[in-house]
């Protein structure tokens, strides 16, 4: 192989990049160069002409292809950025993506001022929310529950890593039937909601390498949705909060479900693409 220097090396793969259709080129070539070298972007920024060596070259060509087969960045890396904090993924786990943060924001805004509380993430997967919501509330307790064990064994490691292990229970369930009636303060939730048929529609980082599994929604895309409103309702304290993260089109359709089950004080929240994207309720006392 021909011996290439840092600068040659990111033009070559922006180009390449480009040309698989990736969103941000420039940065993904940075981010992906700064990996073969074990540095950081400033590295690369720092010393152009530096030249890569054999083995250095052999990486970025290996994570090059990958990258053009579409393969996302964080499971390249091995970790996502969620809420200023580093999560590890795995193939079991969905990436943690930005709109999600306003579920931890939310988690933090209805239970900063309790004593103590007890705060459920149902299908917690890389437990990205639970522990974030958790480096933010000393005083709260956390339940991360996950159907995948691998997916659990990740959320372990991440609570280790962010030093909020203690404080949570791991339950292998797909959904709320393990707990009793009226003993949580608040349920978040980022189920899988994309409709069956709109999966197929979606960029292929997502498509073809986001486990299937904590996409589908089922045929209208509230499979999921429908049980947890109906569970949450028996779970939660009086008063206790729910949060569900939700999809493109389907404020209409939560809203009426956590209604219908008797959720007051009920509102959706946008992101910042102006999406309604949680939407929140009050368990009414029973
Ligand atoms: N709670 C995890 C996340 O938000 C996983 C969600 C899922 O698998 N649907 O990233």
């Amino acid at each position: 192989m021909k011996v290439k220097r840092v600068q040659q090396a990111e033009t070559e793969l922006r180009a390449r990049l480009n040309l698989a259709g990736i969103e941000s080129p420039s940065l993904e070539a940075q981010l992906l160069l700064a990996m073969c070298i074990r540095g950081s972007r400033l590295d690369i920024l720092r010393d152009p002409q530096r030249k890569l060596t054999q083995d250095e070259m052999i990486h970025l060509e290996e994570l090059a292809s990958a990258r053009e087969m579409r393969i996302p960045l964080a499971r390249l890396r091995g970790t996502q950025e969620f809420y200023g904090l580093t999560f590890k993924v795995s193939a079991e786990t969905l990436i943690p993506r930005p709109e999600t943060e306003m579920l931890v924001e939310i988690a933090i805004e209805k239970l900063s001022s309790k004593q103590t509380a007890i705060l459920a993430d149902i299908g917690t997967g890389s437990g990205c929310i639970l522990i974030a919501s958790l480096t933010h509330l000393p005083n709260v307790q956390g339940v991360a529950v996950e159907i995948s064990s691998d997916a659990l064994q990740t959320a372990k490691r991440n609570a280790r890593l962010h030093g909020v292990e203690d404080r949570i229970v791991y339950r292998l369930s797909s959904m709320l039937q393990s707990f009793e009636n009226s003993s949580l303060d608040m349920i978040v939730s980022n189920p899988p909601y994309i409709p069956e048929h709109d999966i197929e529609t979606l960029e292929p980082e997502v498509r073809l390498y986001d486990p299937h599994r904590a996409l589908s929604g089922g045929v209208d895309g509230f499979d999921f949705h429908r049980e947890l409103v109906r569970e949450a309702s028996r779970c939660l304290k009086p008063d206790g909060w729910l949060a569900l993260e939700m999809g493109i089109g389907q404020a209409n359709g939560l809203l009426t479900l956590l209604r219908d089950q008797g959720f007051t004080q009920v509102k959706t929240l946008s992101d910042l693409a102006g999406i309604e994207r949680v939407a929140v309720g009050q368990s009414c006392i029973h």
